[in-house]
Protein backbone atom coordinates (compact mmCIF):
# COMPACT_ATOMS: atom_id res chain seq x y z
CA UNK A 1 0.00 0.00 0.00
CA UNK A 2 1.63 2.99 -0.88
CA UNK A 3 -1.27 5.64 0.05
CA UNK A 4 -0.09 7.24 3.11
CA UNK A 5 -1.21 6.34 7.23
CA UNK A 6 -3.35 3.50 6.15
CA UNK A 7 -0.69 0.58 6.18
CA UNK A 8 -0.96 -0.85 9.34
CA UNK A 9 -4.79 -1.20 9.52
CA UNK A 10 -5.06 -1.99 5.87
CA UNK A 11 -2.58 -4.61 5.74
CA UNK A 12 -4.81 -6.95 7.86
CA UNK A 13 -7.60 -5.91 6.20
CA UNK A 14 -8.90 -9.25 3.92
CA UNK A 15 -9.65 -9.28 0.47
CA UNK A 16 -13.28 -10.34 -0.84
CA UNK A 17 -12.00 -13.70 -1.76
CA UNK A 18 -10.45 -14.50 1.30
CA UNK A 19 -13.93 -13.51 3.62
CA UNK A 20 -15.85 -15.80 1.10
CA UNK A 21 -13.25 -18.67 0.78
CA UNK A 22 -12.96 -18.71 4.95
CA UNK A 23 -16.51 -18.70 5.45
CA UNK A 24 -17.97 -21.73 6.71
CA UNK A 25 -21.22 -23.26 7.57
CA UNK A 26 -23.06 -22.57 4.48
CA UNK A 27 -23.09 -19.82 1.40
CA UNK A 28 -22.13 -16.53 2.83
CA UNK A 29 -23.80 -13.33 2.02
CA UNK A 30 -23.08 -9.40 1.38
CA UNK A 31 -25.33 -6.17 0.81
CA UNK A 32 -25.26 -3.42 -1.91
CA UNK A 33 -25.85 0.44 -0.20
CA UNK A 34 -25.97 3.56 -1.94
CA UNK A 35 -24.68 6.87 -0.57
CA UNK A 36 -27.74 8.62 0.75
CA UNK A 37 -28.69 12.06 -0.86
CA UNK A 38 -29.61 14.09 2.85
CA UNK A 39 -29.88 13.83 5.99
CA UNK A 40 -33.01 11.66 6.48
CA UNK A 41 -31.38 9.12 3.93
CA UNK A 42 -28.26 8.72 5.87
CA UNK A 43 -29.99 7.85 8.84
CA UNK A 44 -31.70 5.37 7.32
CA UNK A 45 -28.52 3.90 5.56
CA UNK A 46 -26.72 3.69 9.46
CA UNK A 47 -30.25 1.86 10.82
CA UNK A 48 -29.70 -0.69 7.84
CA UNK A 49 -26.13 -0.88 7.89
CA UNK A 50 -26.57 -1.38 12.21
CA UNK A 51 -29.25 -4.04 11.61
CA UNK A 52 -26.74 -5.93 9.13
CA UNK A 53 -23.89 -5.71 11.61
CA UNK A 54 -25.85 -8.63 13.84
CA UNK A 55 -26.01 -10.66 10.86
CA UNK A 56 -22.57 -10.77 9.69
CA UNK A 57 -22.52 -10.53 6.04
CA UNK A 58 -19.23 -11.10 4.43
CA UNK A 59 -19.04 -8.09 2.65
CA UNK A 60 -21.06 -4.73 2.47
CA UNK A 61 -20.93 -2.31 -1.02
CA UNK A 62 -21.31 0.84 -1.63
CA UNK A 63 -22.07 2.85 -5.22
CA UNK A 64 -20.47 5.56 -6.20
CA UNK A 65 -22.61 8.28 -7.48
CA UNK A 66 -23.07 10.04 -10.87
CA UNK A 67 -20.57 13.60 -9.14
CA UNK A 68 -20.55 15.76 -7.08
CA UNK A 69 -22.02 15.34 -3.34
CA UNK A 70 -22.75 11.79 -3.58
CA UNK A 71 -19.67 10.75 -4.34
CA UNK A 72 -17.82 12.45 -1.65
CA UNK A 73 -20.55 10.68 0.70
CA UNK A 74 -19.58 7.35 -1.13
CA UNK A 75 -15.81 8.04 0.09
CA UNK A 76 -17.06 9.45 3.71
CA UNK A 77 -19.20 6.39 4.16
CA UNK A 78 -17.18 3.81 3.11
CA UNK A 79 -14.30 5.21 5.55
CA UNK A 80 -16.93 5.32 8.33
CA UNK A 81 -17.71 1.71 7.56
CA UNK A 82 -14.42 0.56 7.47
CA UNK A 83 -13.52 2.61 10.48
CA UNK A 84 -16.84 2.45 12.69
CA UNK A 85 -18.17 -1.12 12.06
CA UNK A 86 -17.04 -4.49 12.22
CA UNK A 87 -18.11 -4.80 8.30
CA UNK A 88 -15.86 -4.99 5.55
CA UNK A 89 -16.58 -2.75 2.94
CA UNK A 90 -15.99 -2.40 -0.96
CA UNK A 91 -16.06 0.92 -2.04
CA UNK A 92 -17.01 1.53 -6.08
CA UNK A 93 -15.71 3.81 -7.93
CA UNK A 94 -16.19 4.77 -11.83
CA UNK A 95 -14.73 6.39 -14.42
CA UNK A 96 -16.99 8.92 -15.12
CA UNK A 97 -15.85 12.61 -15.71
CA UNK A 98 -12.49 11.70 -13.71
CA UNK A 99 -9.15 12.87 -15.21
CA UNK A 100 -6.41 10.23 -14.45
CA UNK A 101 -5.35 12.32 -11.86
CA UNK A 102 -8.64 12.38 -10.01
CA UNK A 103 -8.95 9.24 -10.13
CA UNK A 104 -5.72 8.66 -8.23
CA UNK A 105 -6.39 10.69 -5.69
CA UNK A 106 -9.85 9.42 -4.94
CA UNK A 107 -7.76 5.85 -4.76
CA UNK A 108 -5.74 7.20 -2.27
CA UNK A 109 -8.30 8.81 -0.46
CA UNK A 110 -10.07 5.45 -0.01
CA UNK A 111 -6.59 3.88 0.97
CA UNK A 112 -6.51 6.90 3.98
CA UNK A 113 -9.95 5.61 4.66
CA UNK A 114 -8.51 1.78 5.55
CA UNK A 115 -10.03 0.64 2.42
CA UNK A 116 -8.27 -2.37 0.38
CA UNK A 117 -11.59 -3.70 -1.49
CA UNK A 118 -12.65 -1.67 -4.64
CA UNK A 119 -14.98 -2.28 -7.38
CA UNK A 120 -13.49 -0.96 -10.77
CA UNK A 121 -16.21 0.30 -13.04
CA UNK A 122 -16.49 2.43 -15.69
CA UNK A 123 -19.87 3.47 -14.74
CA UNK A 124 -22.66 5.40 -17.16
CA UNK A 125 -23.00 8.71 -18.75
CA UNK A 126 -24.10 10.86 -16.30
CA UNK A 127 -28.66 11.90 -16.94
CA UNK A 128 -29.20 9.22 -19.23
CA UNK A 129 -27.23 5.90 -18.33
CA UNK A 130 -28.29 4.35 -21.57
CA UNK A 131 -26.47 7.35 -23.63
CA UNK A 132 -23.28 8.03 -25.79
CA UNK A 133 -20.66 7.23 -23.73
CA UNK A 134 -18.06 9.71 -23.60
CA UNK A 135 -15.15 9.30 -21.89
CA UNK A 136 -12.93 12.50 -19.96
CA UNK A 137 -10.64 13.78 -21.68
CA UNK A 138 -7.75 12.81 -19.41
CA UNK A 139 -9.47 9.80 -18.46
CA UNK A 140 -10.18 5.87 -19.05
CA UNK A 141 -12.30 4.43 -21.70
CA UNK A 142 -13.29 0.57 -20.14
CA UNK A 143 -13.14 -1.07 -16.56
CA UNK A 144 -10.30 -2.94 -17.72
CA UNK A 145 -7.90 -0.08 -17.37
CA UNK A 146 -9.10 0.71 -14.03
CA UNK A 147 -8.43 -2.37 -12.92
CA UNK A 148 -4.92 -2.02 -14.07
CA UNK A 149 -4.35 1.63 -12.79
CA UNK A 150 -5.69 0.69 -9.42
CA UNK A 151 -3.27 -2.47 -8.89
CA UNK A 152 -0.40 0.17 -10.07
CA UNK A 153 -1.37 1.88 -6.99
CA UNK A 154 -1.03 -0.26 -4.57
CA UNK A 155 -1.82 -3.58 -2.62
CA UNK A 156 -5.60 -3.21 -3.33
CA UNK A 157 -8.22 -6.13 -4.13
CA UNK A 158 -10.00 -5.33 -7.17
CA UNK A 159 -13.52 -6.53 -8.28
CA UNK A 160 -15.32 -6.02 -11.55
CA UNK A 161 -18.79 -5.94 -12.79
CA UNK A 162 -20.30 -8.92 -14.57
CA UNK A 163 -23.50 -8.92 -16.50
CA UNK A 164 -25.22 -12.68 -16.71
CA UNK A 165 -27.68 -10.81 -20.09
CA UNK A 166 -24.55 -9.89 -21.56
CA UNK A 167 -24.10 -5.96 -21.26
CA UNK A 168 -26.47 -4.32 -23.28
CA UNK A 169 -24.01 -1.88 -25.11
CA UNK A 170 -22.09 -5.48 -25.84
CA UNK A 171 -22.15 -6.90 -29.25
CA UNK A 172 -22.66 -10.65 -28.29
CA UNK A 173 -22.65 -12.76 -25.44
CA UNK A 174 -19.15 -13.78 -26.86
CA UNK A 175 -17.78 -10.40 -27.22
CA UNK A 176 -19.23 -9.48 -23.67
CA UNK A 177 -17.72 -12.60 -22.44
CA UNK A 178 -14.08 -11.63 -23.51
CA UNK A 179 -14.50 -7.98 -22.15
CA UNK A 180 -15.01 -9.85 -18.77
CA UNK A 181 -11.80 -11.75 -19.20
CA UNK A 182 -10.02 -9.13 -19.81
CA UNK A 183 -10.72 -7.25 -16.59
CA UNK A 184 -9.97 -10.35 -15.25
CA UNK A 185 -6.69 -11.31 -16.38
CA UNK A 186 -5.57 -7.20 -15.56
CA UNK A 187 -6.05 -8.44 -11.80
CA UNK A 188 -9.70 -8.73 -10.92
CA UNK A 189 -10.17 -11.07 -8.42
CA UNK A 190 -13.78 -11.62 -8.65
CA UNK A 191 -16.63 -10.05 -10.36
CA UNK A 192 -20.36 -8.79 -9.30
CA UNK A 193 -23.45 -9.74 -11.38
CA UNK A 194 -25.58 -6.77 -11.94
CA UNK A 195 -29.02 -8.03 -10.99
CA UNK A 196 -30.47 -10.90 -12.79
CA UNK A 197 -33.55 -12.74 -12.72
CA UNK A 198 -33.14 -16.35 -14.50
CA UNK A 199 -30.37 -18.62 -12.23
CA UNK A 200 -29.63 -19.93 -15.84
CA UNK A 201 -28.15 -16.96 -17.37
CA UNK A 202 -26.56 -16.63 -14.40
CA UNK A 203 -25.53 -20.27 -14.75
CA UNK A 204 -24.24 -19.36 -17.90
CA UNK A 205 -22.35 -16.73 -17.55
CA UNK A 206 -20.00 -19.17 -15.25
CA UNK A 207 -19.78 -21.88 -17.77
CA UNK A 208 -18.48 -18.73 -21.10
CA UNK A 209 -16.14 -17.82 -18.47
CA UNK A 210 -14.83 -21.17 -17.40
CA UNK A 211 -14.71 -22.63 -21.19
CA UNK A 212 -12.68 -19.20 -22.62
CA UNK A 213 -10.45 -19.35 -19.63
CA UNK A 214 -10.32 -22.08 -17.08
CA UNK A 215 -7.49 -20.16 -15.01
CA UNK A 216 -10.02 -16.94 -14.64
CA UNK A 217 -13.14 -19.28 -14.30
CA UNK A 218 -12.03 -19.87 -10.71
CA UNK A 219 -12.88 -16.66 -10.21
CA UNK A 220 -15.89 -15.54 -7.65
CA UNK A 221 -18.56 -14.72 -10.08
CA UNK A 222 -21.13 -13.71 -7.27
CA UNK A 223 -24.79 -12.86 -8.57
CA UNK A 224 -26.34 -9.52 -7.44
CA UNK A 225 -29.97 -9.63 -6.26
CA UNK A 226 -32.74 -7.72 -5.60
CA UNK A 227 -35.33 -8.76 -3.31
CA UNK A 228 -38.30 -6.99 -5.13
CA UNK A 229 -40.83 -4.88 -3.29
CA UNK A 230 -42.49 -2.90 -5.78
CA UNK A 231 -43.01 -3.14 -9.16
CA UNK A 232 -43.16 0.44 -9.80
CA UNK A 233 -39.39 0.99 -8.83
CA UNK A 234 -38.05 -2.42 -10.31
CA UNK A 235 -39.42 -1.65 -13.74
CA UNK A 236 -37.43 1.78 -13.30
CA UNK A 237 -34.33 0.26 -12.14
CA UNK A 238 -34.12 -2.52 -15.14
CA UNK A 239 -34.74 -0.16 -17.38
CA UNK A 240 -31.90 2.47 -16.71
CA UNK A 241 -29.60 -0.52 -16.46
CA UNK A 242 -30.55 -1.55 -20.17
CA UNK A 243 -32.20 -4.36 -19.21
CA UNK A 244 -35.53 -6.38 -18.77
CA UNK A 245 -38.13 -8.48 -16.67
CA UNK A 246 -38.42 -11.09 -17.81
CA UNK A 247 -42.25 -11.33 -19.52
CA UNK A 248 -43.33 -14.21 -17.48
CA UNK A 249 -42.21 -12.62 -13.81
CA UNK A 250 -43.39 -9.74 -15.17
CA UNK A 251 -46.65 -10.89 -16.01
CA UNK A 252 -46.35 -12.18 -12.18
CA UNK A 253 -45.39 -9.27 -10.68
CA UNK A 254 -48.30 -7.11 -12.58
CA UNK A 255 -51.34 -9.56 -11.74
CA UNK A 256 -50.30 -8.92 -7.64
CA UNK A 257 -49.92 -5.73 -8.34
CA UNK A 258 -53.62 -5.62 -9.54
CA UNK A 259 -55.46 -2.90 -11.65
CA UNK A 260 -55.78 -0.15 -9.14
CA UNK A 261 -54.65 3.23 -8.98
CA UNK A 262 -51.83 2.05 -6.90
CA UNK A 263 -50.17 -1.26 -7.15
CA UNK A 264 -50.96 -3.71 -4.46
CA UNK A 265 -47.22 -3.57 -2.72
CA UNK A 266 -47.54 -6.28 0.14
CA UNK A 267 -48.98 -8.70 -2.71
CA UNK A 268 -46.21 -7.68 -4.97
CA UNK A 269 -44.08 -7.83 -2.17
CA UNK A 270 -45.14 -11.08 -1.47
CA UNK A 271 -44.20 -12.52 -5.02
CA UNK A 272 -40.71 -10.34 -4.89
CA UNK A 273 -39.56 -12.44 -1.43
CA UNK A 274 -40.86 -15.52 -3.25
CA UNK A 275 -39.05 -15.32 -6.46
CA UNK A 276 -35.94 -13.89 -4.03
CA UNK A 277 -36.35 -16.81 -2.05
CA UNK A 278 -36.21 -19.90 -4.90
CA UNK A 279 -33.65 -17.85 -7.11
CA UNK A 280 -31.39 -17.75 -3.35
CA UNK A 281 -32.08 -21.72 -3.38
CA UNK A 282 -30.83 -22.64 -6.87
CA UNK A 283 -27.81 -20.39 -6.07
CA UNK A 284 -27.08 -22.00 -3.32
CA UNK A 285 -27.84 -25.61 -5.12
CA UNK A 286 -25.24 -24.79 -7.97
CA UNK A 287 -23.11 -23.38 -5.56
CA UNK A 288 -22.22 -19.60 -5.73
CA UNK A 289 -19.91 -18.63 -3.97
CA UNK A 290 -21.75 -15.96 -1.83
CA UNK A 291 -25.30 -13.63 -2.71
CA UNK A 292 -25.00 -10.70 -2.87
CA UNK A 293 -28.08 -8.14 -2.05
CA UNK A 294 -29.06 -4.88 -3.69
CA UNK A 295 -30.84 -3.58 -0.51
CA UNK A 296 -31.95 0.29 -1.06
CA UNK A 297 -30.60 0.70 2.03
CA UNK A 298 -33.25 -1.10 3.45
CA UNK A 299 -32.24 -4.44 5.42
CA UNK A 300 -36.15 -5.83 5.87
CA UNK A 301 -36.73 -7.03 2.44
CA UNK A 302 -33.18 -8.89 2.31
CA UNK A 303 -33.70 -10.49 6.17
CA UNK A 304 -36.66 -11.92 5.36
CA UNK A 305 -35.22 -13.77 2.06
CA UNK A 306 -32.27 -14.63 4.67
CA UNK A 307 -34.65 -15.94 7.21
CA UNK A 308 -36.31 -17.92 4.70
CA UNK A 309 -33.40 -19.73 3.42
CA UNK A 310 -32.54 -20.23 6.92
CA UNK A 311 -29.08 -18.34 6.78
CA UNK A 312 -27.32 -16.04 9.21
CA UNK A 313 -28.50 -14.82 12.43
CA UNK A 314 -30.84 -12.99 11.82
CA UNK A 315 -32.06 -10.87 14.75
CA UNK A 316 -35.90 -10.18 15.38
P1 LIG B 1 -16.66 -1.92 -19.10
O1 LIG B 1 -16.11 -3.26 -18.69
O2 LIG B 1 -15.71 -0.87 -19.37
O3 LIG B 1 -17.69 -2.12 -20.25
C1 LIG B 1 -18.39 -1.01 -20.81
C2 LIG B 1 -18.84 -1.36 -22.24
O4 LIG B 1 -17.69 -1.43 -23.08
C3 LIG B 1 -19.50 -2.72 -22.35
O5 LIG B 1 -20.46 -2.70 -23.37
C4 LIG B 1 -18.38 -3.64 -22.75
O6 LIG B 1 -18.91 -4.74 -23.49
C5 LIG B 1 -17.53 -2.72 -23.63
N1 LIG B 1 -16.10 -3.02 -23.56
C6 LIG B 1 -15.39 -3.39 -22.46
N2 LIG B 1 -14.09 -3.54 -22.77
C7 LIG B 1 -13.97 -3.24 -24.08
C8 LIG B 1 -12.89 -3.21 -24.99
N3 LIG B 1 -11.65 -3.52 -24.63
N4 LIG B 1 -13.13 -2.82 -26.29
C9 LIG B 1 -14.38 -2.53 -26.71
N5 LIG B 1 -15.46 -2.55 -25.89
C10 LIG B 1 -15.25 -2.90 -24.59
N6 LIG B 1 -22.40 2.39 -12.03
C11 LIG B 1 -22.11 3.50 -11.31
O7 LIG B 1 -22.16 4.61 -11.85
N7 LIG B 1 -21.74 3.42 -9.99
C12 LIG B 1 -21.65 2.23 -9.33
O8 LIG B 1 -21.31 2.21 -8.14
C13 LIG B 1 -21.98 1.04 -10.04
N8 LIG B 1 -21.91 -0.16 -9.44
C14 LIG B 1 -22.18 -1.29 -10.15
C15 LIG B 1 -22.07 -2.53 -9.52
C16 LIG B 1 -22.35 -3.70 -10.21
C17 LIG B 1 -22.25 -5.03 -9.51
C18 LIG B 1 -22.75 -3.64 -11.58
C19 LIG B 1 -23.09 -4.88 -12.34
C20 LIG B 1 -22.85 -2.41 -12.23
C21 LIG B 1 -22.57 -1.22 -11.53
N9 LIG B 1 -22.65 0.03 -12.13
C22 LIG B 1 -22.36 1.17 -11.43
C23 LIG B 1 -23.09 0.15 -13.54
C24 LIG B 1 -21.91 0.03 -14.52
O9 LIG B 1 -21.02 1.10 -14.35
C25 LIG B 1 -22.50 0.02 -15.93
O10 LIG B 1 -23.20 -1.19 -16.12
C26 LIG B 1 -21.54 0.26 -17.07
O11 LIG B 1 -22.31 0.43 -18.26
C27 LIG B 1 -20.59 -0.89 -17.34
O12 LIG B 1 -19.56 -0.84 -16.52
P2 LIG B 1 -18.34 -1.87 -16.61
O13 LIG B 1 -17.51 -1.56 -15.46
O14 LIG B 1 -18.80 -3.24 -16.84
O15 LIG B 1 -17.62 -1.32 -17.95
Amino acid sequence: MRASQSTERTSRTPSIVERIREHRGGTPFSVEFYPPRNEVEEQRLWRAVRTFEQMHPAFVSMTYGAGGSTRDRTVRIAGQLAQETTLLPVAHLTAVNHSLDELRGLVGSYADRGIVNLLALRGDPPGDPLGNWVKHPEGLEYAEELVRLIRELGDFHVGVASFPEGHYRAASLEEDTRFLLGTLRAGAEYSITQMFFEVDDYLRLRDRVVAADPVQGEKPIIPGIMPITSLRQVRKIVELSGSQIPAHIEERLARAAGNGPEEDKAEVRKVGMELATTMCERLIDEGAPCLHFCTLNFAKATREVLANLGMAAVPA
